[in-house]
């Protein structure tokens, strides 16, 4: 029996109770619980001495005990055993709260690994309640696994040894031997057994690259499949090309990678399968351009178009461009979002199903049940972030087959984009329209930050507006100041007297809504945000971005950021503010300064971080992958070139040998929704 069958609670010490917890943790079931990985691991193979020994991080010390005192009760009946060690250079003190039982575990003079959350005190050295391990343990890596509730790591570590008995003496590996051999793979049982209890670090090592490979492999296999049981037929294949028509609208000459874009559209549309396509450009290559060019061959060609952006204010963005081009050539748009009055809504609607609206630019509302279209034939997403995997297959579910456009302003190195995108076809709009301005960008450490703000406030001087962004605050997070708290300190700084707003993604999107369009009227001077503006804003006005705590960023992010200036004829500028010290994160923050093409930093993101955050942070709705983000070596050629071998072998995965892969496939889309079978 398959122990992704077997119930969480054949483990012994899981009742259903607990067993509720493992669900919510993605582990109904002793197979998937197995398919659990730490999140990471105490890492005791290389103890560091106190004295180097960074204030703030988990480190391990080895060290023996020099002095003790026998437990003590305090107030509440909490006990604390505090006790001295020493590393022979310098000593630390430990603290354990309710942990009596270390006492007749560490006596004086034995030696010990303390792991644990280090502190530098102005002249002492401390751990609170450290793992304790003998120096001899053959644990000497350690899991931890992401707890919830009651269930914590180490309940969950003991879970994972039973669950490991269970396994059966040969287990189907989903990577043929055949493919193992080639790539220099271990085997499963050998992976799994190492995740969570790895003997060294190499055979760590050796099982995440296996694990990593596999979950690639069967995420690009999956993909592949979308793209081939998505193109079934269309209704809407259109006959002729209206793109040079097009272009005579247009108050510019489109570039030659636009033009190759919207005839690669064209193309798809006139086929007989419906097009399927993602157009990559950076920031201001002109995708609005070649949405519409597309919207106005199918709207030529007889059919409807919904052409959808994230947020409300891109929607309106989008439709102002639209109605623009589209003014006058009897081609009639439409804008729906949810902040319509119910009976502005009931016109649109009404004016959707009868056809008399060529164009419906909106939001998510576009796709509420209560639209219904007379002849939808395109639809166009703008920046993919929220239309993920599953929205994508449910919409080329939907009637007849549209065809689909999804844009993304977020480039990404082409390995990467043919598997996270690769149910879709690839255009890429590598050329900027002619006679844009470079930003300069600067990187600065805080003390240079006055002279920062003096040079924000002689452009607001002169009328022009300033963002300022600041990471996003986690928790026990000392060093950083939420954004309303640095904006209380700028009322002290020469910018003391400006108009300073706040955005953040906790707000209404109401007051959200109030607050951009204060910037976008001028009425604000510096905007102190968190990356909610990330995407798409376009407030030309504004001329320089001051990003804070840089260093907590990827390079593609903060070209995202950095797109939001440049946007007028006004020469602008990025200053970086970092204080790290890391030389990796300044040679990073350095390509920032270097280069303005999206392009060449996400392959140097790639390069630098690993692909971790391109497929970690959700953006693109695949399917939550386990391992994939936490490898930085991971060969995602060779996790290519396999599926094409097996692909050309056996495209269903029917034959033996795929059925565990198949199996694999099935499990990680499993979630994600969507036409697979
Ligand atoms: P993005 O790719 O970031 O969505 P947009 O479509 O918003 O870029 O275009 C950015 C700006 O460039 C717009 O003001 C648009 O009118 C202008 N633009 C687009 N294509 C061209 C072109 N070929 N020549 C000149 N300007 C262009
Ligand atoms: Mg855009």
């Amino acid at each position: 029996m398959s122990l992704f069958n077997l119930k969480i609670t054949a483990l012994p010490k899981v009742g259903p109770k607990t067993a509720e917890l493992y669900e919510r943790l993605g582990a109904p079931t002793v197979g998937d619980l197995i398919r659990m990985y730490p999140r990471t691991y105490e890492d005791l193979s290389a103890p560091v001495k106190i004295a180097d020994a960074p204030s703030g991080e988990s480190v391990c010390i080895r060290a023996h005990v020099v002095g003790n005192n026998p437990p003590a009760r305090v107030r509440g009946g909490m006990t604390i055993y505090k006790l001295v060690v020493s590393d022979d250079e310098s000593q630390m003190q430990i603290t354990f709260f309710n942990q009596a039982y270390m006492y007749d575990k560490l006596k004086c003079g034995g030696e010990f690994l303390f792991y644990g959350a280090f502190k530098r005190n102005i002249n002492s050295f401390e751990m609170v309640s450290p793992a304790v391990l003998s120096p001899e343990s053959d644990e000497i890596i350690h899991p931890i696994y992401k707890q919830t509730g009651t269930l914590t790591s180490r309940k969950i570590e003991a879970a994972m040894r039973a669950a490991l008995k269970m396994l059966p003496p040969s287990i189907n590996d989903p990577i043929p031997k055949a493919i193992r051999d080639k790539f220099g793979l271990c085997d499963l049982e050998f992976a799994i057994r190492n995740i969570h209890f790895p003997s060294d670090v190499k055979a760590l090592e050796t099982a995440k690259m296996r694990l990593t490979f596999e979950e690639l492999l069967v995420l690009q296999l999956g993909m592949t499949f979308r793209k081939s049981t998505a193109k079934s037929e269309t209704s809407h294949r259109i006959k002729q090309d209206f793109s040079e028509e097009f272009y005579r609208l247009l108050a510019f000459s489109p570039t030659d990678a636009q033009r190759r874009a919207v005839s690669e559209c064209i193309g798809d549309m006139m086929s007989p399968a419906p097009m399927t396509r993602l157009v990559q450009g950076d920031v201001g290559s002109g995708k609005t351009a070649v949405g519409a060019a597309c919207c106005y061959t199918a709207v030529r060609n007889g059919l409807q178009c919904a052409f959808m952006a994230p947020t409300e204010l891109l929607a309106t963005q989008h439709y102002n461009t639209l109605c623009e081009m589209f003014g006058g050539c009897g081609i009639s748009v439409a804008l729906l979002t949810g902040s319509l009055t119910a009976s502005k809504k009931r016109a649109v609607y009404e004016a959707l199903s009868c056809g008399e609206i060529d164009i419906a630019v909106g939001t998510h509302a576009l796709f509420s049940q209560r639209v219904e279209f007379k002849r939808l034939g395109l639809v166009i997403t703008d920046e993919q972030h929220r239309f993920g995997v599953a929205q994508r297959a449910e919409l080329l579910g939907k009637g007849e087959s549209p065809h689909l456009l999804v844009m993304s302003a977020t480039p990404i190195p082409r390995t990467l984009a043919l598997m996270i995108f690769g149910d879709l076809d690839l255009s890429v709009l590598d050329e900027l329209p002619p006679g844009r301005q470079k930003i300069s960008t600067y990187l600065i450490d805080s003390a240079i930050r006055p002279r920062a703000l003096n040079f924000l406030k002689k452009h607001i001087d002169n009328g022009y507006q300033c963002y300022i962004v600041c990471p996003l605050v986690e928790e026990n997070d000392m060093n950083m100041a939420s954004v309303e708290e640095y904006a209380e300190r700028l009322r002290t700084t020469v910018l003391g007297n400006c108009r300073i707003g706040v955005l953040h993604g906790r707000m209404k999107s109401a007051q959200k809504n109030a607050v951009m369009n204060d910037f976008n009227g001028g009425r604000i001077d510096v905007l102190v945000t968190t990356t909610v503006i990330e995407v798409g804003v376009d407030v030309p006005n504004a001329v320089i971005m001051m990003i804070e705590n840089a260093e907590r960023f990827g390079l593609s992010q903060l070209h995202q950021l950095r797109g939001r200036v440049g946007r007028g004829s006004v020469k602008s500028h990025c200053i970086l503010v970092s204080d790290a010290q890391n030389e990796a994160t300044l040679e990073r923050l350095k390509i920032m300064c270097n280069t303005n093409d999206g392009f060449k930093l996400a392959d140097e993101d790639l390069r630098i971080r690993g692909p971790g955050d391109f497929f970690g942070s959700r953006q693109h709705g695949l399917p939550e992958l386990k391992i994939a983000g936490m490898s930085s070596m991971v060969s995602i050629n060779d996790a290519r070139e396999a599926a094409e071998m097996i692909i050309a072998d056996d495209p269903m995965l029917s034959k033996k040998d795929y059925r565990p892969l198949a199996f694999e496939v099935k499990r990680l889309f499993s979630n994600v929704g969507g036409t697979l079978n």
